[in-house]
């Protein structure tokens, strides 16, 4: 893997799931809610054409719920090629429940997007990246294969349980290498909305690290309604052109990824 650089792009398509989740009554709230079906409505085609034209598939993570609501947005997302990936059913925070949720949130998921696709996803990342102790267990019971939720290496690297490796690898994530920090509002006061060229500059900083770091790779996390507006859209752009101008740069899914680890 030494001569080639890894980058994973993994972008959510979370629509109203990532309210709902957060406050189930926020289901009665549809202005809160089109916050997130901008991204169905605006975002999505034109980062799936941005996508295209910079030939960069990438690993798209959608909750079972909004796969329920928009079915036809998952189908275009996996005609273009892309990855699918589970993001749980109602996007909730597993760690707050207990276990037949946990396991209903994980199995549920999974199958609202085989249900569309006809095919089960294996790569899943959780709502907020949030585990529980049990969740390990109930991926491995689940099917998962691929992870995209830890925040402790800069390379993949498999699971273990009481010291001996399972079938699930992680592709880990880091919460500056996010478009939600910088871009994320919501009406919540005293949250600030960064320019769009300081966050290419906080990503192209830690790309630039990265890069000489012998295994490491670059993975960027993004939300098709958060980085699906038209000035947003143009400094990803420019963003996949400087990683494209490296040489070792090669653009992976992250069960590709995966598949590299031992
Ligand atoms: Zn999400």
């Amino acid at each position: 893997m030494s001569d080639i650089f890894p980058v994973v792009f993994g972008i959510c398509l979370d629509a109203e799931a990532a309210w709902i989740g957060r406050d189930p009554r926020n289901a009665s709230k549809p202005v809160l809610l089109s916050n997130g079906t901008f991204g169905i409505y605006e975002g999505l085609l034109p980062l799936l054409d941005l996508l295209d034209e910079k030939g960069v598939t990438a690993s798209f993570f959608v909750p079972g719920l909004a796969t329920e609501r928009h079915p036809d947005a998952v189908r275009a997302v996996a005609a273009r090629g892309h990855e699918i990936g589970s993001h749980g059913q109602n996007h909730r925070a597993v760690s707050g429940l207990d276990e037949a949720e946990e396991r209903a949130e994980l199995a549920g998921g999974i199958d609202a997007l085989e249900k569309v696709l006809g095919t089960r996803p294996t790569a899943w990342r959780s709502a907020g990246w949030d585990w529980s102790e049990r969740t390990l267990d109930l991926a491995l019971e689940a099917g998962v294969t691929v992870s995209t939720n830890f925040h402790d290496r800069a390379r993949p690297y498999r699971h273990t349980k009481d010291g001996a490796p399972v079938p699930l690898v992680e592709v880990p994530v880091q919460w500056h290498l996010a478009d939600a920090p910088f871009f994320t509002y919501g009406g919540q006061v005293g949250r600030v909305i960064r320019p769009a060229a300081e966050v290419q500059t906080i990503w192209e900083e830690e790309f630039d690290g990265l890069y000489d770091w012998p295994g490491a790779f670059y993975h960027l996390t993004l939300h098709v309604e958060l980085i699906g507006h038209p000035g947003r859209l143009k400094m990803l752009a420019r963003h996949i052109d400087t990683l494209k101008a490296r040489p070792r740069v090669r653009f992976m899914t992250a069960s590709e990824l995966a598949a590299t680890v031992a």
